[in-house]
């Protein structure tokens, strides 16, 4: 995708000045959101914000930090509306090019077969040896240029190929984009209703059942203020690595929140998930986590985990929050556990 920031220095200093001033009057809390709708709205890179905040402060409305995180969501962290925009635009143009060529190509293919039909005729009429030889020589000149007709579309259709290739291997890193979480990989929120939706319509899954594991890093808030919030981002990192390396698969993992995860595990028992479940446990408690630049280490860090599971095409939105109860249960059990909903019932 192409560098939305192009303003040097100087200019984002100005407009650096400017956000301040306007964050100033409004009530919006002072985070990153809030911060990049300003930017992106006083340096006027990002048609469709400007038209809502026009609208929000032409009605001499004020930005809430709520509503800031919701343009925030709605306009730039998905980034992705214009991508697709582009992408169609180009789409068309080629179709349409393409389309074009094709009609050239289908004249040049009839203007052929009537030539065909002439020679046919008269050769049924009977020729005499020199006008055979000259019809030969014009059916090889209208099968030559026939034959260069062809090969130009097959060209056209070629470098078209790789165009639409290269077109649909844009739109799908800007979906990526907006389906993972930029700080572990793992998918988002978005991308883990994404998945569900993919294994719903998964015919291989009819009938089969999903269970939904949901992990939260015990006393977390402790870590940060302990060791600080960048080694408290590595921990979050972590975890999702760790995630990741134990599940195979159709199975997804996703930050579902701060230092919150799920994960989807589609045609597995529950039996099965719990004994994964407390693989993945015991193997973050039993890990030592190197704080950056010192040589020292940090151990028991824990996380607790709850268990649901539904029919694949099931009300999974409650499976999720049944999982979200048993995860509950470990926590007031003593964290460092895992809990399977059945038996936290
Ligand atoms: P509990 O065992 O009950 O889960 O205790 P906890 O301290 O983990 O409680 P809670 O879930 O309420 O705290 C989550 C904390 O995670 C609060 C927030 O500051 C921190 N957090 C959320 N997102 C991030 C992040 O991206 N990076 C870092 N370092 N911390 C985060
Ligand atoms: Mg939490
Ligand atoms: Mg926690």
């Amino acid at each position: 995708m192409s560098i939305k920031y192009t303003q040097d220095k100087a200019a984002s200093a100005e407009i650096l000045r400017l956000i301040l001033q306007k964050m100033a009057g409004h009530p919006a809390a002072f985070n990153p959101p809030t911060y990049a709708v300003w930017y992106e709205f006083l340096a006027g890179i990002n048609p469709q914000l400007t038209e809502a905040m026009n609208k929000l402060l032409g009605d001499k409305g004020l930005l809430t930090t709520e509503m800031a995180q919701h343009f925030f969501d709605l306009y730039i962290s998905e980034g992705n509306p214009q991508a697709q925009a582009a992408f169609r635009q180009n789409m068309q143009k080629l179709l349409d090019n393409l389309a074009t060529f094709a009609e050239s190509t289908g004249s040049e293919t009839d203007r052929f077969s009537a030539g065909l039909q002439k020679y046919g005729e008269t050769l049924n009429k009977g020729v005499d040896a020199p006008s055979l030889k000259n019809l030969v020589g014009e059916i090889m000149q209208d099968t030559q240029s026939m034959r260069s007709s062809v090969e130009s579309l097959q060209g056209k259709l070629y470098e078209s190929k790789e165009e639409v290739e290269k077109l649909q291997h844009e739109l799908q890193n800007a979906r990526n984009e907006a389906l993972s979480d930029p700080m572990t990989g793992v998918f988002n929120r978005r991308g883990f209703d994404a998945q569900m939706k993919k294994l719903v319509a998964n015919p291989d899954l009819k009938d089969k059942r999903v269970c939904f594991m949901m992990l939260d890093i015990d006393f977390f808030k402790k870590v940060n203020d302990t060791y600080g919030h960048l080694f408290g981002d590595k921990v979050i990192r972590g975890v999702a690595a760790a995630l990741t390396a134990r599940v195979k698969g159709q199975d997804s993992v996703a930050r579902m929140g701060g230092e919150e995860f799920a994960v989807i595990l589609p045609d597995t028992p529950m039996q099965g998930a719990y004994a994964l479940a407390e693989q993945i446990r015991q193997n973050i408690a039993n890990s030592k986590i190197r704080r950056s630049e010192k040589q020292d280490v940090v151990e028991g860090i824990t996380i607790s985990i709850g268990i649901a599971d539904c029919e694949i095409g099931g009300d999974w939105a409650d499976a999720l929050s049944r999982a979200d109860e048993a995860l509950y249960v470990s926590k007031t059990q003593g964290r460092n556990r895992t809990t399977l909903y059945a038996v936290a019932k």
